[in-house]
């Protein structure tokens, strides 16, 4: 006979299970939106664990099933639904402490546009950081002043050698070359320099490249060029980017786009993603999604900043 504690468990993983599936069923843009309230009415969260929590749990899954195939069998994209953020600068906070940024180093930036005149006015978010181009101009430009300094890896991450994209100079032809102004130079400066209690977590290692990399005292990636590289260090190790795990607004989506059965894949069927500055073919490999024409007017304006240089 089951014990009671046997049948609690039972019936716990049943009930989790079946929010799973229900919330698979549902259109995986908006499924973020329940639970929270955009329109000043509290709405039931459908799960125990809330429809966010099984899209990050379904990414980590289609992560791990990615992982076990060769490395040029899969390709990371990363999907931007621009309607759901916020602004709220989580992703951006979360992926300094990551990689250990320090000050003018920011992989990711949430620029902000308002339109409109009053009373019909608006404002959007943007999220965006590196695109991984598929034809990247960057890696070109920095090799061109010091060979191996960046290369396009198979799964579609650009990375960067840090030994090797070092100067100025070096750092800054690959940012001229960049049309989406995602490369930074790291001077080695702290955010704590010069204040009386110079704090400790500015002087830990990074793992970025699965390498320990300490910043303080000249070494790379101080004096190096720095760029989102979608935390290849975690998903290295079975991990989601930190962009993507720590936005509460269910606004990017990260996988392998040659699995039919990922999130990504799924949205990128039922919805329509545009890569920014498409006319530059570099082959972006994060997508925004534009289903509405609102929503493609606000990207619209949103890439008229970019182009600004924002
Ligand atoms: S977004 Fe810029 S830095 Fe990133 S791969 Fe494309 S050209 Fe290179
Ligand atoms: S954490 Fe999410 S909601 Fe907040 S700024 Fe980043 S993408 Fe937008």
């Amino acid at each position: 006979m089951m014990k009671r504690r046997q049948f609690l468990a039972t019936a716990g993983a049943l009930t989790v299970a079946a929010g799973a599936a229900a919330a698979l069923d549902r259109d995986p843009t908006t499924a973020g939106m329940e639970g929270t309230s955009r329109a000043g009415t509290l709405l039931p969260s459908r799960t125990p664990m809330g429809p966010r929590g099984l899209e990050l749990l379904r990414m980590q899954e289609d992560l791990r099933r990615a992982l076990k195939k060769p490395v040029e069998q899969r390709k990371w994209v990363m999907v931007v639904n621009t309607k759901k953020c916020s602004g709220c600068f989580a992703c951006v906070v979360a992926c300094m402490a990551e990689n250990v940024a320090g000050p003018g180093v920011t992989y990711r930036t949430v620029p902000e546009q308002e339109m409109g005149d009053y009373p019909n006015v608006s404002r959007i978010f943007m999220p965006t950081n590196c695109m991984q181009c598929d034809d990247p101009p960057c890696v070109k430009a920095a090799n061109a002043k010091s060979p191996g300094a960046m290369f396009k890896r198979p799964d579609g991450i650009v990375a960067i050698d840090y030994t090797k994209f070092r100067g100025k100079k070096v750092v800054e032809a690959a940012q001229k070359a960049c049309p989406y102004t995602a490369i930074y130079y790291d001077d080695g400066k702290l955010w704590t320099e010069g204040t009386p209690a110079p704090q400790p977590y500015e002087a830990a290692p990074s793992s970025e490249y699965s390498q320990s990399w300490h910043r303080t005292g000249g070494e790379p990636p101080s004096g190096s060029g720095r760029k989102c590289h979608f935390c290849l260090h975690r998903l290295d190790a079975g991990m989601i980017p930190a962009c993507v795990s720590t936005c509460d607004g269910g606004v990017t989506y990260f996988g392998d786009e040659t699995d039919p059965h990922s999130l990504v894949s799924e949205i990128l069927r039922k919805h329509r993603g545009i890569q920014f500055k498409a006319d530059q073919e570099t082959e972006p490999r994060v997508y925004y999604l534009a289903d509405d024409t609102e929503a493609t007017d606000n990207l619209k304006t949103c890439l008229a900043c970019h182009q600004g240089g924002v």
